[in-house]
């Protein structure tokens, strides 16, 4: 906590004692795993670019023609006259693909999360989230004025707990696959206990859309749940999608309601709208992405086999979230600061992103690595162990 902003100084030493202090690798490079980072050339297992789309030649092309097309900027806000044809086919396609009847596109996930949970929230209502949800579901809730309820990681029995201290409308939420640790959630129980006792279910899938499922559906596709089992399906557009934004997707009134009270979709430029035609091109390309997800899952497995022979603890894990568990902030960042003397970029997670105790390397698999590249990273971890 910051006491005076004479403090600032302070507070930043204690950060860099703590071996907490954060600081940026700059890409030099496009986004992909073999890239530069800091100007010299490296492997990389950190982004959320899971299909290798973030520099996809037929994506590239549908932004620079539609830049030609449409010019840069949006202009204005999508209720002034920002909202470009663009955007509101990228919606329909978006909720043809999820299934639901209407989806709206917000200029980051960040952003969805808070405009949904806000304008559908309020005082006297209860927010119930998972422990390790994302950092944007728990600002939303805060920013709505409900209580917030939090259960442990991933446990059926304590939400429902959660769910019989509920007063108000209860707002049930949670990651599909968590951003940290790389599970998935229990959907279908959650949904079933929602439908019990009368609350909404919130997926926020960033993770598993384009990743999981047939046709790259995500978890709630995967689990073969509609629009009444989980009224709110939230995906993002930077990670599997390559490029930029995200989604709500549900009933078209619960749409059209937030259309009306979501504040983080009204106040503010729309976004260009070539990012919505590239992502149109790449929703295209995650439909037919069924090999590439095959692939990825090869890696996966050939990672976790390898990972079994050395002295690390796997998660359980089968998305391409795969975390080393280190435990000290001290030891992950030696590890990933060995792995990236190597050439290998792997981020040590440290508190407060995680618990403490609980620092680990994430490591992140796209399906632009190659075998050779996962072997190459298995031995660099054989040599430091
Ligand atoms: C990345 C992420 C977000 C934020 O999405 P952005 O488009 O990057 O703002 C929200 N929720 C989860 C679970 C995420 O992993």
């Amino acid at each position: 906590m910051l006491k005076a902003f004479s403090d600032i100084p302070r507070v930043l030493e204690e950060r860099r004692a703590q071996s907490l202090y954060r600081e940026r690798t700059r890409l030099d490079g496009a986004q992909q795993v073999h890239t530069l980072i800091d100007g010299r050339p490296m492997l990389s297992f950190c982004s959320n670019d899971y299909l290798g789309l973030a520099n996809h030649r037929a994506i590239a092309r549908r932004l620079t023609e539609a830049v030609a097309a449409h010019g840069t900027g949006a202009g204005a806000s999508h209720l002034v006259n920002g909202h470009h044809a663009e955007h509101e086919a990228l919606e329909d396609e978006l909720a043809a693909f999820t299934g639901r009847e209407a989806a709206l596109v917000f200029s980051t996930g960040y952003m969805a999360n808070l405009g949904v949970i806000s304008a559908l929230m309020g005082r006297g209502d209860t927010v119930v989230q998972d422990k390790l949800n994302h950092a944007s579901l728990i600002d939303g809730s805060q920013l709505s004025q409900a209580r917030l309820l939090r259960y442990r990681h991933n446990d059926p029995i304590h939400l429902e707990e959660r769910l019989k201290q509920a007063q108000g409308k209860c707002l049930v939420v949670t990651d599909g696959v968590f951003s940290m640790d790389g599970d998935c959630a229990q959907l279908k129980a959650m949904s079933e206990l929602c439908q019990a006792h009368g609350a909404w279910l919130m997926v926020d899938d960033a993770h598993g859309l384009g990743v999981l499922g047939d046709q790259g559906q995500g978890l709630v596709g995967q689990c073969g749940l509609n629009e009444s089992d989980v009224p709110l399906l939230v995906g993002t557009l930077g990670k599997a999608f390559g490029t930029a934004g995200a989604f709500v997707a549900g009933r078209r009134s619960t749409i059209d309601y937030l259309l009306q009270y979501a504040r983080s979709y009204i106040y503010t430029t729309a976004a260009p709208p070539a990012v919505a035609a590239a992502t149109r091109e790449a929703l295209v390309l995650v439909e037919q992405a069924d090999d590439t997800r095959a692939h990825l899952n090869r890696l996966i497995q050939r990672f976790r086999q390898g990972v079994g022979q050395l002295p690390f603890e796997l998660m359980p894990s089968h998305t391409p979230i795969q975390p080393l568990l280190v435990g000290s902030v001290d030891a992950a960042l030696h590890l990933s600061q060995g792995l990236r003397e190597r050439g290998l970029l792997v981020t040590a997670i440290r508190p407060p992103t995680v618990p403490v105790g609980e620092a680990r390397l994430r490591v992140t698999l796209s399906a632009g690595h190659s075998e050779a590249d996962i072997d190459r990273l298995l031995n660099t971890l054989e040599d430091l162990a």
